[in-house]
């Protein structure tokens, strides 16, 4: 099996060495800022035109948003625009041009509706302090060296790894891996090193192929699983929060810098906002491991995983939520698990966004018209069941895959968990005024799919 995966690599640069690398991102962003002006001033030369009653063939001819397009029209430019071009890599000025050129992709994808999600705006000018320094080289030289503590990339030359790159470097000598282009940008005052990587995995089955794991993406802990197991939140991730906390708020007693009065930042305020930046790092370094020991061990284990499809950006906007929701990481979760069991040969069930796995008795299946958030107990009113909360929803995660596995008809069967899908049959009728069975009334109909399954439990 061919995957597209990352390795990523923190490095130990010399001072020379981070000095070449801020030029070259440097390098990047100005191919970027001239490219976006030049496409503006085009723009708006043609609506300017339009107006006086050009017809459309005499206009400014548009410049096409190509990456090829804008490689030439920048190439023409260059000696002009920047006469020291040749002091840095190609391969600079590409990754800006190719940043833009996706970036106007998106945002005409999203205005004609091609694109799904969230309106992508039209692209900015990226400011020198307010843009992560980063340089992508996909030509030349990029090699891990036979030391693994090293690496070599076009016109940086040798760099030093601060980590051994053992684990890419046993793929590259074993000939299953090959590197297509390497990244390398600054995160949290450290610079690391990405390979983009063309993998070539065996095929593999997990440990326990007919098992089933609901999970419930929790909100004190990490996870809790239908098996009843609740995965804590990595150690420390709570005394790196309480520092990063503590951080934010010395930082803004110090004296910062001001636009308007054009003050620069203090001493002070520039050391402190050094630590802010490196404890907001650790905690999400924190983060990401404890997510990636949980969604290894899940796919490697377990034949079938199920999880909850949240509507994250809606959750997001609730500002009480919010930190809790982007610590667990729900979405980064679901697209951990979801590339992880198809390497491992199992599955990833997504229950439909309003399949109410919290408000369901995963007993009796009877389902509650409200359920507060501050309820950490399920108490069934219809079968007395009472349990706690988040293995309740994990158990009934578990229990839709068994529903969907009888149902039988393969990995399409997956999607009768979404509430898209529409289910025949003469159970998913809506129930009528007075049929409902006792401590039932008032119980939201449930939606889609999963109609069917809880109307059938709860008579
Ligand atoms: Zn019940």
């Amino acid at each position: 099996m061919k995957t597209v995966q990352a390795y990523r690599f923190a490095l130990d640069l010399t001072p020379a060495q981070e000095r070449a690398l801020l030029g070259h991102a440097g390098a990047a962003r100005k191919a970027y800022n001239w490219a976006l002006a030049r496409v503006k001033a085009v723009m708006d030369q043609r609506a300017a035109e339009r107006t006086y009653g050009i017809a459309d063939e005499l206009l400014t001819p548009s410049l096409s948003w190509s990456l090829p397009a804008l490689r030439r029209v920048w190439n023409t430019a260059k000696p002009e625009v920047a006469p020291w071009w040749a002091g840095y890599s190609k391969e600079a000025y590409n990754t800006g041009l190719d940043s833009l050129a996706r970036a106007l992709k998106n945002w005409s994808d999203s205005r004609t509706g091609k694109r799904a999600g969230r309106k992508a705006g039209f692209p900015r000018f990226k400011g020198k302090h307010r843009t992560t320094p980063s340089v992508r080289f996909t030509t030349g030289t990029i090699r891990v060296e036979p030391d693994r503590k090293h690496v070599v990339l076009p016109r940086l030359g040798r760099l030093k790894l601060h980590e051994s790159a053992r684990k890419l470097a046993r793929r590259l000598d074993a000939g299953t891996a090959r590197i297509m282009s390497a990244t390398v940008r600054r995160a949290g005052g450290r610079w690391h090193v990405a390979f983009c990587v063309e993998v070539d995995r065996a095929a593999r089955t997990p440990a326990r192929p007919d098992s089933v794991v609901g999970v419930d993406v929790g909100i004190k802990a990490l996870a809790v699983l239908s098996t009843g197991e609740i995965v804590a939140n990595p150690r420390h991730l709570n005394a790196a929060q309480r520092q990063l906390r503590a951080l934010g708020r010395s930082l803004s007693r110090k004296v910062g810098p001001d636009r308007r009065t054009g003050r620069d930042a203090s001493k002070r305020w520039q050391r402190a906002s050094k630590r802010l930046s490196r404890a907001h790092a650790r905690v999400a370094n924190l983060r990401r491991d404890g997510l990636h020991k949980l969604t290894t061990r899940l796919a490697r284990e377990h034949g079938t995983i199920v999880v909850e499809d949240l509507n994250v950006t809606g959750m997001l906007a609730n500002r009480r939520l919010a930190r809790h929701i982007a610590d667990a990481g729900f979405a980064e979760i679901r697209r951990q698990l979801a590339y992880k069991t198809s390497w491992n040969g199992g599955r990833l069930l997504t229950a439909g966004r309003w399949y109410p796995s919290s408000k369901t008795c995963s007993g009796c299946g009877a389902v509650k018209t409200k359920l507060a958030l501050s309820e950490r107990e399920y108490e069934c009113q219809t079968c007395g069941l009472t349990l706690d909360r988040d293995l309740n929803a994990a158990r009934n995660l578990a229990a839709l895959a068994a529903e969907i596995t009888t149902a039988g008809s393969g990995p399409v069967a997956g999607r009768g968990a979404d509430h898209k899908t529409r289910h025949g049959g003469p159970v998913a009728v809506k129930r009528q005024p007075g049929t409902a069975s006792a401590g039932q009334t008032g119980t939201v109909p449930p939606q889609g799919g999963t109609t069917q399954r809880v109307l059938t439990k709860a008579h």
